[in-house]
């Protein structure tokens, strides 16, 4: 397993609560990593040798504009490359968002800023137009994420209505699976038969939270690294061995249903509803491989 990318939810709060999000943010959400636990991953990430860059973000992790600075300018001298993700909301004028953002400059590599029909009344917003231009006047490479609006949900307008940008499916993970299915075209679950977002087998990058947790995918651990180091998880790491992950490798999502003979619905969105709602089942069984509960939406 080569490990060259952490990215650390510095929060599962944030101040929107989109119908899309994997990680069930919003204002209620419980659990916020702090400086001292950012250094721990650091410290790890050192120890383990083959970390190159560090993402921060959440839920989204301007509500902590403090502890982000700090830990950004930490990785930075620990000579980590260092990316944020943002929903830019702080991005009131350029004026404003450039004050935002020039304690980053010359210590960020990547700002991305997310943008579309989930977090604004309008694909390319204002406040990511003035994160932006923010960001150029200092000289911050960023770039935009965006998902699209599947065809079929009520209740969003067309995104054919904004000015053309590059977009993303979403995937129906988190509270895309619960609040976002309806209406939207389905397949039988037995298609479902591979991952076709995540390299389980041999992940580049993993994602981790306040609590220690190390997501392979939201809510789909391969353990603490506050309760064992992340030298000893890795080098432990078994794909195949994992009750999730080895199933998920052998047959996807399909297999998750045959091998634990789980009830299921006749058909299913994508892979990852399939994924998510088969998980979310296993959580008793399997509770240190399937969490935390925010991941779950069962904690705000
Ligand atoms: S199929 Fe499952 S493991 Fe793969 S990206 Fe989707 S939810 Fe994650």
């Amino acid at each position: 397993m080569n490990l060259t990318g952490l990215h650390l939810l510095l929060t599962y709060q944030c101040n929107y609560e989109c119908d899309h999000c994997f990680v069930w943010g919003s204002p209620a959400q419980q659990g916020v990593m702090t400086l001292a636990q950012v250094r721990d991953v650091y410290r790890q990430a050192q120890e383990l040798g083959t970390v190159e860059m560090v993402y921060l973000e959440g839920g989204e992790p301007f509500l902590y504009y403090p502890i982000m600075v700090r830990a950004a300018r930490e990785a930075f001298e620990l000579g980590l490359q260092v990316g944020i993700v943002t929903n830019d909301y702080w991005a009131t004028t350029v004026e404003d968002a450039v004050e935002w953002l020039r304690p980053l400059a010359g210590v960020v590599d990547d700002l991305s800023i997310s943008t579309d029909l989930f977090h604004y009344d309008e694909v390319s917003s204002a406040q990511a137009r003035n994160a932006l231009a923010a960001a150029e006047q200092l000289g911050i490479a960023s770039g935009t994420l965006t998902c699209e609006v599947p065809v079929g949900i009520a209740g969003y307008p067309a995104q054919a209505a904004g000015e053309p940008v590059e977009s993303d499916a979403i995937m129906f993970k988190g509270r895309a699976a619960v609040k976002l299915v309806e209406g939207v075209a389905r397949r039988p679950w037995r298609e479902f038969d591979e991952c076709p977002h995540e390299r389980l087998g041999d992940p580049g990058r993993v994602h981790v939270d306040c609590y220690g947790h190390l997501h392979l995918c939201q809510g789909l651990t391969m353990g603490s690294l506050f309760e064992r180091s992340l030298v000893e998880l890795v080098t432990a790491y078994e794909p195949a061995a994992h009750p999730i992950v080895g199933p998920l490798l052998t047959g996807g999502p399909a297999a998750l249903v045959e091998r634990y003979s789980l009830p299921h619905e006749e058909a299913y969105v994508d892979a990852c509803h399939l994924c998510y709602e088969m998980r979310r089942a296993l959580r008793e069984r399997f509770p240190e491989h399937l969490g935390p509960a925010q991941m779950y939406g069962e904690s705000s």
